[in-house]
């Protein structure tokens, strides 16, 4: 070895001259590295045949700082391992083609977000996995749905945009006497809300897009469960590649820090908002759980406590009065997405839910002139007058 290594070598390698620290970050750091060093040769033919714990070997494989968001995010769903993707869509479809196989079916709520509807139609149906979609609140047509193939029952909390709420604890037992594996996609109750394992699920996921980010400025998932399950979803994400990268995790694990503040903020806005539209004249119907005009306000109490999320439609008349409030709000915006720190608002008939016909929309409660609103953490009062200025 020459005395001084040549510039590129340092260039390269120079960094690792950095003395040892023994004083440990207050922060997670974040290992933006593809790869990992090993001093010693046996630990690196030992950790490779590991892949997902005792080591790091490859990020691909499994990274430190997307391990500190598993394990923040299992210590709050009270989860033994949590698993991370790039994408909310990305921890779904690693889950569902982590548990199933060709000629398995599925039970689903009628309720999903649009992506999940994808997926079940597209990739899993090509794969050879056959769904059934029934009404979330009708247990009796869920029970109805199984079959002997039916290895998966998959629900959201609270679906979109009627913010229906799933009555959990009825749908596990379900899914136990059917001895299915029991799915619950949680975005819209974060942890702090809702942990549906508590409830008797078997994994929970996330978009961690959403309000575990809660920035608007990462996508990301999380799905948590038993050690066993988790596993398997890894080495299939091993296999697939769609782990959530670094700098995402390092995002994610940021946000989290200030989850239980962001929607204790958020709920008090989405109540205050809520009822200021209910008051309001050109208004004709609020749909939030947290109202008791709600259809389920009973269940969601019981399962929510008194803290009901930051998600509410609202019908602002026919087809073009709901686009004509999207063209008036300054302070809310336009945009798809939800949970952020800013409040958000879309035209479900004309950008979320297009691939369904007006009779369709109607038969899922959605009607022409809905708007729906993720509420974002601004001054209630800002909000309600751009809501009410917005409005005719
Ligand atoms: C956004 C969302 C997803 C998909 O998450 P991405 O991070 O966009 O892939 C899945 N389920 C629900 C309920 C969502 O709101």
């Amino acid at each position: 070895m020459s005395e001084k290594p040549g510039f590129s070598t340092r260039a390269v390698g120079g960094w690792r001259q950095t003395p040892d620290v023994r004083q440990h970050p207050a922060s997670p750091p974040l290992y933006q590295s593809a790869t990992f060093i090993f001093d010693d040769i046996d630990d690196f033919a030992s950790v490779a045949q590991t892949k997902i714990s005792g080591g790091y070997l490859y990020s691909r494989w499994a990274n430190p700082t997307v391990d500190a968001l598993g394990h923040v995010v299992s210590s709050l769903e009270g989860a033994e391992a949590t698993a991370c993707f790039a994408s909310g869509m990305g921890a779904i479809a690693g889950t569902l083609f982590s548990l199933l196989r060709s000629g398995d079916h599925v039970v689903a709520a009628a309720q999903l977000y649009g992506g999940t509807h994808g997926l079940f139609g597209t990739a899993l149906a090509r794969a050879g996995v056959s769904v059934t979609t029934a009404d979330v609140s009708d247990h009796a047509a869920i029970d109805d749905a199984f079959t002997p193939a039916t290895k998966v029952l998959y629900c959201e909390t609270i679906g979109n945009p009627t913010m229906n709420v799933a009555d959990i604890d009825a749908l596990a037992a379900i899914a136990r006497a059917r001895d299915a594996t029991f799915v619950v996609d949680a975005t819209f109750t974060p942890p702090v809300m809702l942990r549906p394992l508590e409830h008797d699920a078997d994994l929970v996921c996330h978009s961690a897009t959403k309000y575990l980010g809660g920035h608007g400025d990462v996508t990301g998932g999380v799905v948590s469960g038993d050690g066993e399950r988790i596993a398997a979803i890894r080495h299939l994400a091993i296999d697939t590649g769609g782990q959530m990268a670094p700098f995402d995790a390092w995002l994610v694990a940021r946000g989290v820090q200030t989850l239980v503040l962001r929607v204790e903020r958020i709920c008090q806005n989405a109540m205050a908002l809520a009822r200021a539209l209910e008051d309001h004249p050109a208004v004709s119907r609020v749909l939030y759980p947290g109202l008791q005009s709600h259809p389920d306000h009973a269940l969601a109490r019981k399962l929510l406590g008194d803290r009901f999320g930051g998600m509410l439609a609202f019908d602002a008349g026919d087809a073009a009065a709901g686009r004509r409030f999207l063209e008036r709000v300054h302070i809310a915006s336009p945009a798809a997405s939800l949970g952020g720190t800013k409040t958000l608002v879309v035209h479900p008939a004309s950008v979320t839910h297009t691939q369904l016909t007006p009779e369709q929309r109607a038969s899922i409660g959605l009607t022409e002139g809905m708007v729906r609103v993720s509420v974002g953490i601004e001054d209630i009062d800002d909000l309600v007058a751009d809501f009410e200025q917005a409005l005719p």
